[in-house]
């Protein structure tokens, strides 16, 4: 029998990024026991890293918005495929969550009279950003950590969860380590609340730390759950792309949101060739136009001008890098230039201080006098664990999930900001969610003694095997294989060739080792990384190859089209059968008629 320490919790929440700890709060405020792990320091979840906003239809800076036009917005920048009902609750109440946390000890940037400065983002027609600078993550973590540990939340830092265990299907604990001397640890519990966050480090280039590797994601897969719409991978559009040590790093949206201007190597300010003709009618049509919005929005003046081509969705931007780098017109490392030193250097240090701070300090370049070089970075994956809107839980009794590592809200494509609300609004609905099915549970699920010595072995083989693969060189493998046959363009034999890449590399995956011990072994935690990210990645490249259309974020070049008859309401869905995953598509959720009119 393995050694292992034990603990017990109603509720046990995996992840301490925006959406865990909102729901732990939630679970706690309820009188329930919770316990709050994170696979780094408390504090430093992805949301720290969190930039440019926090969308919410507050109206203090436009006064024409509100909830309808925001799950409009939402919606519209999904391309359809959003659940309309997380969209909905999302629009609702992301403006009581704003207030929340002001009333928590938030403190937002200020309008002249007042009220919580807003700012402009990609997709959204008016400006609904929440911001303090380009460091909102930062204030909201501070925030809900403040509150959740005054609260008496039990916390577990540095603890990686590699295995949930069910009772008659029914969720009833998990398994982890320390990730710093390798020693177990047994959470009995009755809901389990998956916050994880994404994917990132399943691709070359990208905005993701090291804890992005799709834990969440394989839990809930192994456990039972679906996985959907996996295929929709958001490429941010700017990234740092020089010097390669720092590629991929984020380049907030705030930089355009505050005026900043895209050109090429020829000095031309190509995004207004790249609108879709949809939106064309929402975007400056000329230079004068779009300089008046950054006028009007710099000197807090009213105009009637409509917003710079920069503003297009994240996906159009990221598309417009990449083809004017293909035909020749990109940057001298890759990307194309994004430029605010036109602007008083005052302001852009006020507005913008962690990018000039990140350019000055990694790339000794000064974005108050020269051009910053950026390219597309992946960033956010919209797919994932398929919950139930009102309460968070998934197709596994017990098992709920919010923020990143869950699946509908976003649709095909997220707007900027719309990260931020939906921690908050979903991570305390699916506090609310597991505490009432606490409440409701008549027996304590039991975990068997078995199924841990089995989760240990599995821990454990990597360390055993002798001469094994190195599970860096596989890794780099697989980050190589999802870049090229799964990226921002993607092609059915490519893809086709990628999914048996794959395959193979699954084979290799059972076959890494590693020297040493438990002990301060970063390999030894990569081993269990590769298992979970290869099951996003399989999801990813499945789903992307089944998908005959282009939408949102994923742009197939042998179908350069959306195909609304044929795939405009359907969600990809994938699911564990054996040892093989399993690929179904379904309807999505019909749209009340009242919703429907708002787009009309
Ligand atoms: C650079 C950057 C800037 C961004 N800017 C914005 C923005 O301005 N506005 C916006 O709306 N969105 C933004 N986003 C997106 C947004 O920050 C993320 O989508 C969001 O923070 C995810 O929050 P989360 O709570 O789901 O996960 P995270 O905040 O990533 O938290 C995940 C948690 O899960 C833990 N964890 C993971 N696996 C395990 C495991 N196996 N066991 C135990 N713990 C585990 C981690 O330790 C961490 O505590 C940005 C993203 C990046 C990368």
């Amino acid at each position: 029998m393995a050694n292992y320490q034990t603990h017990e919790h109603d509720v046990i929440v995996i992840g301490a990024g925006g959406a865990g700890l909102r729901a732990a709060i939630e679970v706690s405020s309820r009188g329930l026991s919770v316990g709050l792990i994170c696979k780094s320091l408390l504090g430093k979840a992805h949301t720290v890293m969190a930039e440019g906003g926090m969308a919410a239809a507050l109206a203090n800076v436009d006064a024409g918005d509100d909830w309808k036009t925001h799950f409009r917005d939402t919606m519209r920048g999904g391309k359809m495929l959003n659940n309309w009902r997380m969209a909905q609750l999302h629009a609702q109440e992301s403006p009581d969550r704003v207030r929340e946390l002001e009333h928590w000890g938030a403190v937002f940037d200020r309008t002249e009279n007042g009220k919580i400065l807003q700012r402009a983002f990609g997709g959204h027609k008016w400006k609904r950003l929440c911001h303090v600078g380009d460091r909102t993550g930062l204030e909201m973590i501070r925030t809900l950590q403040d509150r959740g540990v005054h609260q008496g939340i039990e916390v577990y830092m540095e603890c990686t969860i590699s295995k949930l265990f069910l009772d008659n299907g029914k969720i009833a604990g998990a398994l982890g380590y320390y990730r710093e001397n390798g020693d177990y640890v047994l959470f009995k519990t009755k809901a389990v609340v998956l916050a994880t966050g994404g994917v990132g480090k399943v691709f070359t280039v990208t905005s993701n730390s090291w804890e992005y590797t799709a834990d969440g994601h394989a839990l809930a897969y192994d456990a039972g759950a679906e996985l959907i719409d996996m295929e929709f991978v958001q490429f941010h559009p700017t990234g740092m792309v020089w010097p390669p040590g720092v590629r991929g790093i984020l380049v907030t949206e705030g930089v355009r949101g505050e005026g900043g201007i895209l050109t090429n190597s020829e000095g031309k300010r190509f995004m207004f060739d790249y609108l879709p003709e949809s939106t064309k009618n929402d975007y400056a049509a000329t230079e004068d136009e779009a300089k008046e919005w950054v006028d009007a929005t710099i000197n807090h003046k009213k105009s009637e001008a409509r917003r710079p081509p920069e503003l297009s969705t994240r996906d159009n931007v990221a598309r417009a890098i990449y083809v004017e780098n293909k035909e020749g017109r990109g940057s001298p490392h890759g990307g194309v230039f994004l430029d605010i030193s036109y602007q008083d250097s005052e302001r852009v240090k006020k507005k913008l201080p962690s990018m000039y701070h990140q350019f000055k300090e990694l790339a000794d370049v000064d974005i108050t006098t020269q051009k910053m070089e950026v390219g597309p970075t992946a960033h956010y994956i919209m797919g994932g664990v398929r919950v139930e809107a009102d309460t968070c839980q998934s197709k596994v009794p017990g098992l709920f999930a919010a923020g990143e590592v869950a699946g509908g809200m976003h649709g095909a494509n997220r707007l900027g900001g719309n990260s931020l609300s939906d921690l908050v609004v979903f991570g305390r609905r699916a506090g609310t969610g597991a505490s009432d099915y606490v409440d409701a549970l008549k027996d304590s699920p039991s975990i068997n003694e078995k199924d841990i010595d089995a989760a240990i072995e599995e821990l454990e083989a990597p360390l055993k095997r002798e001469g094994g693969l190195n599970p860096y060189d596989v890794h780099k493998e697989m980050n190589q294989i999802m870049s090229t046959h799964v990226g921002i363009f993607r092609e059915k034999d490519e893809m086709a060739e990628g999914i048996k890449k794959l395959e193979a590399l699954k084979e290799k995956i059972a076959q890494v080792s590693v020297d040493a011990d438990k002990r301060f072994n970063p390999g030894w935690h990569l081993c269990r990384d590769l298992k979970n990210m290869i099951i996003a990645a399989e999801a990813i490249a499945r789903s992307a190859h089944s998908r005959e259309e282009s939408r949102g974020a994923h742009s197939r070049l042998d179908f350069p089209d959306a195909d609304d008859k044929k795939w405009g309401t359907l969600n990809s869905s994938c699911s564990k059968d054996g040892d093989k995953m399993k690929l179904d598509h379904t309807e999505l959720p019909e749209m009340p008629a009242d919703l429907k009119e708002l787009f009309d």
